[in-house]
C-alpha cells in the first residue's frame, strides 16, 4: 500500500529558466540545488535531495548502484501495463522529438511537445492520477504529415471514444472491458473474476497467494483463458533478464546474509513466476530489518487493475535516516497500545500486533510506479497473511516530503483556503510535524491495525477495497493525533498541534483536493476518494453540534472547525464502523459509504475551488527528477566510486532512460 502526497504540498514559483545563464546554455556545473524545477500542463517537476550519499561505504555505494540500475532496466515494462500502444507511441513521439527539422516554436510543435513531458510522466497516454486519456492539442493531420504514425495508432491518440480510462471504476459497468489498461485481453469481468474464484477455491485457503498478481489474463484463439506470466523467460523477459543480472552484481555488495537470501529468492521467483516463492520472498524481505539499504523492485501495487488483482511494476532503492527513525521506532514499540486502546470493537482488534518495523528513509532512485509521480509513505508487502504472521514493513520517505514542503512555501494555497489568521498560525507552526506524524500513524499502526474475522475473504470489497483500507488507515492516524500519549512520547509538542493536521484534513477533503479534477468528472483515485469520504461524514455527522461549518464569505467557502474534540470522536467512530466493514467483508456497507459520501462533488462548489485555485496559478500534481549516478572503475572493472548528481534535466533524463534502458519490443503480447 502506499501514501500519496497531500495536495497541501504546494509548489513554488521558481522555475528551470532562472537556471540558464543568459546566453542560453545551461551552466551545469555553476547550478545550484533547486527543488523546483520544469513545470508544463498540471505538472511540477522536483527534485529530492540524497543527502548522506556521499558519507556512505564504498560497498554500500556499490551496491546501490547495481541496485538503481535494475530499477531502471524497469521502466518499459509499466509502460506496457499502462496501455498495449504506450510503448509504440512513445518511439514514435520520441523519434518525431529528436529529430524534427520544422519549426520547434510552432503551435503544433509546442503542443507536441507538452503532450510527449505528460506522456512521460504519466508511463502512458493516461493521466497519472485521474487516468483520464489525454487530450492532444496538436492536429492530428499536422502528426500524421511529420511523424510516422499509422491509422490505428492515430486512432489510439485522437479519437476520444476509444480507450477512455485507464483504470474505470464506475459502478455496474464491465470494469474490465472498459479499463484501458494492458491487463485483460479479450475477457469481461465476469470470466476474470470466474477464472480467479476458481484459482482461489483450488488453492491453499489459510495461506492464498496473491492470486494473478503477475500475468496477464488471456482468452486465446480457442476460447481458452489462459495467464502469460510476467517472468525472465516469459511475457516482459527481455527486461526482467536485465534487472536478474543487476541484482546479480548488487548480490555481493548485499549488507548481510539475509539480504543476500532476500535478493536469492527475488531472482528465484523472476525466473519462475511461482506466487509460493514470492510469498517466501516477501517473508524474507519482511524479516531483513537490520540493513542500513533496502529496496524493492517488483510487482508491487495493485491500484493500476479495476479487479485489484494485477500488480504494476515499480522499483524504490532507499536507505535509512536514523535521525528521523526515533520517531517511527517510539510508534512501533508502542504499537500494543495503540491497538489496544482504539475505538474499534474488540472482535475486530489484533490480540497481539506483530512485526510493525518502522523507518523513515532516503529514497536514493524512483521507479516504474513510483516515478516520477511517487509516494510518500509505503507499507508492504500487500498479502494479507503474510502481514498477518509475519507483520509489515512501514516507511515514510523523508527526503521527498521535505523536497515537497521545501517547494510549497510560499504558493499562496494556505492564504487563499484557510478560514482566517488563527488556522494559518495553526498551520505555519504545526503543518509540517503533525503532517509527517500523520504519515507514520497511518503507514506504521493503521494499516497494520486491525483484523479479518475467521472465513472473511481479503478481496469481498472488492473495487472499495482499497478506498476502505485507506480510511481506515487514515482514521488511526487522525484518531490517535489527539492522544495525549503523543504528547506524553514525546512526539507532539503540545496538546494543541494535532489542531493543524485536523484543519488542513477537513479543509483538503471538503475544499481543496477537488482542483485535482475537472469540472463535471466524479473522484475515482482511492485516497482522493477516502479522504472525501472522512471529511463528509465527519461534517455531516457533526452537523447537530455543529462541529464543522462551511461558512460562505464574498463567494469565497472555507472550512471552520467549532470543536475540535468533538471531530475527534466523530473520527473514532467512524474508525470502528470502517473496521466492522474490513473485518465482516460487509461489501454493501462499504459501497454505501463510498457512494455517498467519497465520489461525487458538488457542481457549484467544484466550481467556485476551481476558479480560486487557478488564480494562484499552481500546478496540482508533483513528479521527481531523479539524480544520476556514474561508477567510477579500475581497469578490472572493479567500482572504485560512485558519484550522485542533480543537474539532469526532465527530458534529457527521460531521453536518456529511453536510450539507455530500453529493453522490450515495441508490441508485447
Ligand atoms: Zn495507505
Amino acid at each position: 500500500m502506499m501514501i500519496s502526497a497531500l495536495l497541501t504540498a504546494g509548489a513554488g514559483s521558481t522555475n528551470a529558466h532562472q537556471l540558464i545563464t543568459p546566453d542560453g546554455a545551461s551552466n551545469k556545473s555553476a547550478r545550484k540545488f533547486e527543488y523546483n524545477d520544469e513545470r508544463f500542463a498540471d505538472l511540477q517537476m522536483l527534485r529530492y535531495r540524497v543527502d548522506g550519499f556521499d558519507q556512505l561505504s564504498l560497498k554500500q555505494k556499490t551496491f546501490i548502484y547495481y541496485l538503481q540500475e535494475a530499477a531502471l532496466y524497469g521502466r518499459d515494462i509499466l509502460f506496457d501495463q499502462n496501455g498495449k500502444y504506450n510503448l509504440r507511441i512513445r518511439k514514435m513521439m520520441e523519434d518525431l522529438y529528436i529529430n524534427y527539422k520544422g519549426d520547434r516554436k510552432s503551435q503544433n510543435f509546442k503542443a507536441f511537445e507538452e503532450y510527449l513531458k505528460r506522456m512521460w510522466f504519466s508511463n502512458g497516454i493516461h493521466h497519472h492520477y485521474g487516468s483520464e486519456k489525454f487530450v492532444p492539442q496538436f492536429s492530428r493531420k499536422w502528426f500524421q504529415d511529420v511523424a510516422v504514425c499509422s491509422d490505428e495508432i492515430a486512432e489510439v491518440i485522437f479519437n476520444p471514444a476509444i480507450m477512455q480510462k485507464r483504470v474505470n471504476l464506475a459502478d455496474g459497468e464491465d470494469l474490465v472491458k472498459t479499463s484501458a489498461s494492458n491487463y485483460y485481453e479479450n475477457v469481461s469481468q465476469a470470466e476474470a473474476e470466474k477464472f480467479y474464484a476458481k484459482q482461489k477455491a483450488e488453492g491453499n485457503p489459510l495461506r492464498p497467494v496473491m492470486y494473478g498478481m503477475n500475468s496477464r489474463l488471456v482468452k486465446n484463439e480457442n476460447g481458452e483463458i489462459i495467464e502469460k506470466k510476467w517472468t525472465a523467460n516469459g511475457m516482459y523477459g527481455t527486461a526482467i533478464r536485465k534487472i536478474v543480472e543487476n541484482l546479480k552484481l548488487a548480490r555481493p555488495f548485499a549488507e548481510d546474509e539475509q539480504q543476500q537470501k532476500v535478493i536469492d529468492l527475488l531472482i528465484s521467483y523472476y525466473e519462475t513466476g511461482n506466487l509460493d516463492t514470492f510469498d517466501q520472498y516477501s517473508i524474507a524481505w519482511v524479516e531483513n530489518t537490520e540493513p542500513l539499504i533496502d529496496f524493492i523492485n517488483g510487482f508491487i501495487e495493485c491500484y493500476g487493475d479495476p479487479l485489484g488483482l494485477k500488480c504494476s511494476w515499480e522499483s524504490l532503492v532507499n536507505f535509512k535516516d536514523l535521525e528521523a527513525t526515533k520517531r517511527t521506532e517510539t510508534l512501533s514499540a508502542n504499537a500494543q497500545w495503540f491497538e489496544d486502546n482504539s475505538p474499534v470493537a474488540p472482535e475486530f482488534k489484533k490480540e497481539k500486533v506483530k512485526g510493525i518495523t518502522a523507518k523513515v528513509i532516503k529514497a536514493a532512485i524512483l521507479a516504474g510506479d513510483l516515478y516520477p509521480s511517487t509516494a510518500i509513505g509505503i507499507n508492504l508487502p500487500n498479502s494479507d497473511w503474510v502481514r498477518a504472521e509475519h507483520g509489515s514493513k512501514s516507511v515514510t520517505i523523508g527526503n521527498l516530503t521535505d523536497a515537497y514542503n521545501k517547494a510549497a512555501k510560499g504558493n499562496g494555497m494556505m492564504q487563499e483556503f484557510a478560514y482566517g489568521p488563527e488556522e494559518i498560525k495553526l498551520l505555519e507552526k504545526y503543518g509540517d510535524l503533525t503532517d509527517d506524524l500523520h504519515t507514520d500513524l497511518h503507514e506504521c499502526l493503521g494499516h497494520g491495525s486491525g483484523k479479518l474475522l475467521e472465513g472473511v475473504d481479503g478481496d469481498s470489497l472488492k473495487a472499495y477495497g482499497s478506498t476502505i483500507e485507506e480510511a481506515r488507515a487514515d482514521l488511526f492516524a487522525l484518531y490517535y493525533l489527539a492522544d495525549p500519549k503523543l504528547v506524553e512520547l514525546g512526539l507532539m509538542p503540545d496538546a494543541e498541534a494535532y489542531k493543524a493536521n485536523y484543519y488542513g484534513q477537513m479543509q483538503n477533503g471538503l475544499l481543496t483536493q477537488i482542483v485535482r479534477i475537472n469540472l463535471g468528472n466524479n473522484i475515482e483515485e482511492a485516497h482522493m476518494r477516502n479522504r472525501a469520504l472522512i471529511a463528509r461524514w465527519a461534517y455531516e455527522h457533526g452537523k447537530k453540534d455543529n462541529v464543522i461549518e462551511l461558512e460562505k464569505r464574498d463567494g469565497k467557502t472555507y472550512v471552520k472547525i467549532n470543536d475540535y474534540q468533538k471531530l475527534r470522536g466523530l473520527f473514532g467512530e467512524l474508525l470502528a464502523e470502517v473496521q466492522r466493514i474490513k473485518s465482516t467483508g460487509d461489501f454493501k456497507g462499504a459501497q454505501t459509504l463510498v457512494e455517498t459520501y467519497g465520489v461525487k462533488i458538488d457542481p457549484e462548489l467544484h466550481k467556485e475551488i476551481l476558479d480560486r485555485y487557478a488564480k494562484l496559478n499552481i500546478a496540482p500534481y508533483k513528479g521527481f527528477i531523479n539524480p544520476v549516478y556514474t561508477a567510477k572503475r579500475d581497469a578490472k572493472g572493479n567500482i572504485t566510486n560512485v558519484k550522485i548528481s542533480y543537474t539532469e534535466g526532465y527530458a534529457e533524463q527521460m531521453l536518456r532512460y529511453s536510450k539507455d534502458y530500453s529493453t522490450l519490443p515495441l508490441i508485447n503480447e
